[in-house]
């Protein structure tokens, strides 16, 4: 089927879908939501929750009525009832949708009811026959010009149509292993019943991730035992100059590394630790190691922000050891970047920071003897192939974006030696949380302005970029907006997110680090290991919509310097009660709370596929020991049947994921 086959479809709209990166069939069946809204449990008037957003079926029992308030104010209104009560509905500014209702007619609803007002503002509606209320609904995120409607109109046909998708996985390794069965799989992420379903689809979809990625990994490894044997390198000069003294789990972790380094194997290691932990110096050590012994190290970051940073920071500790080194990214402009390339090819930088444009085929290293790659589980995978493909065999060190407990972690990095630093560095002030709702906003940002007034910075995050007609999420935007009428000349309000040009995007990191910026309104981008040690205020709006570990990652932001800090997060109206909030702003303790994660997804966390779908920024569900250990019996029974030579879906479904890494890291 072509995707103009579908009705609806014309050049135009597909015009537009190609805009958003589709251009196949396949595609738009691949087009995940990025939420799910729970639309199916009918309520009456009597029995709704006050402030919150529920399903009712309503009798139109007057005639609509407009009242222009002001300019550009309208009021509309109708009253209606259901068996228990009557309700007045009323939108704001929206005067032509409410027109089609009729008198003595039923309709869904889904909106909140204030029963002080006895009055419900601005509800969205559909005739009873309609399935857009009354279900669990998705919410895609669409291009302007195409309606959140058409785009699921257009999903519900081509799904009418369309013959079974073909699965690549053998219909015994479903059956077997309980596996979602790929066309049931995108039906019900589509159009899912029951959570129940959805959970299952989800973990199905996370279970397939995993195991592809591990086919992967292994269609690319290449028997190689070659080796770099380094020196023993002493380190006590370059320790010696740092202002602390290594924790016990950092000393034991970089012993491991030495051990390593000087043996007769490549080194194939990850350092686990919590935010905060020290991971960083550690392996800025072993580069030193591999540095003294002659060679040249590839310092890897997955995001631009955190290249600059740790570029910065150590830049002139390095200097003082006589080691050059250069920052490579994206955004490195001519004639910079043809200099740091010529200089990389002839040995004359020692140690170069960036993202994965470090493995470009433009990048040439002399000696390349050490790789270490921080907060990256995405492209580890392919990694390997690209790291062979220079020609090297450079040791690899690995430091990991989320603590796990040991016992998962050897599930996980089946293939790496694993150091585990279990504690911080003592002396830490424990950052004091707090969970509140949006009502507490004035006394927070006033909070804000004190922590400001005293010298400090404030991070304010947000789930989203833009503000969804049919979501009550606090956007950037909206935030932005708010703040910077409040901080008005006194305050310097700036945003980060991921829509940004790099550019703009290191820029306004720096701004931030260098104090020039007093309040930066993002959204998660700032969560991986960003280090601003001035920073103690964290606000997180609608923190129900982060997983257990992210906002952990994202409180690791503040409470780095000496200053006491504070992380404020603001719950949804209705969402005080989550046990995950409850949990985190009791537990600090990156272990524990990666245990609780774990145990709240294994309970099937309803509430977490209820908020968020598949947004970039929150990956899938990959930390579970149960589903990390289907998928290996699942990959190794997979290669002991020959499936990767003899079925040749299962095949381009491997290939087509190098593919798709590849597309992304050497773009
Ligand atoms: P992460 O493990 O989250 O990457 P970092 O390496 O960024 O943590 O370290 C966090 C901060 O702690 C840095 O400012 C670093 O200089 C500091 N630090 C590292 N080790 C110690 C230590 N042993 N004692 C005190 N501070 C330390
Ligand atoms: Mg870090």
């Amino acid at each position: 089927m072509k995707l103009t086959q579908i009705k609806g479809i014309g050049p135009k709209k597909a015009e537009l879908l190609q805009e958003m990166g589709i251009d196949s069939v396949e595609k738009l069946w691949a087009y995940l939501p990025n939420y799910y809204e729970n639309r199916s449990i009918l309520t009456s008037l009597v029995t709704a929750l006050d402030g919150e957003k529920q399903y009712f079926q309503l009798e139109i029992t007057g005639q609509v009525k407009t009242y222009f308030v002001r300019r550009n104010m309208t009021i509309t209104r109708v009253s209606a009832k259901d068996e228990t009560a009557k309700v007045d509905l009323i939108w704001y500014n929206d005067r032509f949708s409410p027109q089609r209702l009729e008198k003595g007619q039923t309709y869904k609803f889904f909106g909140s009811y204030n029963k002080e007002k006895n009055s419900m503002p601005n509800p969205i509606f559909c005739d009873i026959n309609e399935d857009m209320i009354g279900g669990i609904y998705p919410i895609y995120s669409v291009i302007r010009g195409l309606s959140k409607k058409d785009f699921i109109k257009f999903k519900d046909r081509m799904f009418e149509n369309l013959r079974e998708i073909n699965d690549y996985l053998p219909e015994e390794i479903l059956d077997y292993f309980d596996v979602v069965s790929l066309d049931s799989m995108f039906r019900i992420f589509h159009k899912p019943k029951t959570y129940f379903d959805l959970i299952n689809a989800k973990r199905s979809f996370a279970l397939r991730q995993m195991l592809i990625d591990k086919l992967a990994n292994y269609m690319t490894k290449k028997e190689d035992d070659s080796f770099i044997k380094f020196e023993l390198i002493d380190l006590q000069k370059p320790l010696s100059v740092l202002d602390f003294k290594l924790t016990h789990g950092q000393t034991t972790a970089l012993k491991e590394i030495e051990k390593d380094m000087i043996s007769t194997k490549r080194m194939n290691r990850i350092i686990i630790g919590d935010v905060g932990s020290g991971k960083t110096i550690v392996a800025v050590m072993s580069a030193y190691i591999a540095i003294k012994n002659g060679y040249q190290v590839a310092f890897m970051a997955p995001t631009e922000i955190l290249a600059i940073q740790h570029y910065e920071n150590y830049k002139k500790y390095l200097k003082a050891f006589s080691i050059e080194s250069r920052l490579l990214i994206g955004s490195t402009s001519n004639p910079d970047r043809e200099i740091i390339l010529e200089s990389l090819e002839r040995g004359h930088i020692d140690i170069v920071f960036g993202t994965h444009t470090l493995f470009q085929n433009k990048v040439e290293f002399k000696r390349l003897g050490l790789v270490i790659t921080d907060e990256q589980q995405r492209f580890g995978v392919y990694q390997r192939k690209l790291i062979s493909q220079k020609g090297d065999s450079p040791d690899l060190l690995l430091l990991s974006a989320t603590p796990i407990p040991r016992t998962l972690a050897l599930t996980m990095y089946k293939d790496l030696d694993i150091s585990i630093i279990e504690s911080l560095p003592s002396g830490r002030k424990k950052i004091e949380s707090y969970l509140v709702t949006n009502s507490y906003e004035k006394r927070f940002v006033r909070f804000a302005e004190k922590q400001m007034q005293e010298g400090r910075q404030v991070y304010v995050v947000c789930p989203r970029v833009t503000d969804d007609e049919e979501l009550d999420i606090n956007s950037v935007e909206s935030i932005y907006k708010r703040y910077k009428k409040y901080f008005q000349g006194k305050f310097l309000v700036d945003i980060l997110h991921g829509r940004l040009s790099p550019e703009e995007k290191a820029k306004k990191q720096e701004d931030f680090a260098s104090g020039k910026i007093d309040i930066l309104i993002a959204t998660s981008i700032i969560e991986v290991g960003i280090d601003v040690k001035n920073a103690s205020l964290m606000i997180i709006y609608d923190a129900n919509y982060f997983g257990l570990s992210q906002l952990h990652q994202l409180r690791g932001r503040i409470g780095r310097g000496i200053h006491q800090s504070y992380c404020i997060f603001v719950a949804s109206s209705d969402k005080v009660d989550d046990e995950k909030l409850k949990f985190i702003e009791s537990c600090q303790d990156g272990f524990e709370i990666s245990k609780k994660d774990l145990e709240l997804r294994g309970a099937g966390d309803r509430l977490g596929i209820y908020q968020s779908g598949f947004t970039e920024d929150s990956p899938m569900d990959i930390y579970d020991q149960s589903l990390v250990e289907k998928s290996n019996s699942i990959v190794e029974k997979l290669i002991n049947e020959n499936q990767l030579e003899q079925n040749q879906a299962l095949r381009s479904e491997v290939e087509n994921r190098l593919l798709a890494y590849e597309k992304v890291i050497l773009n």
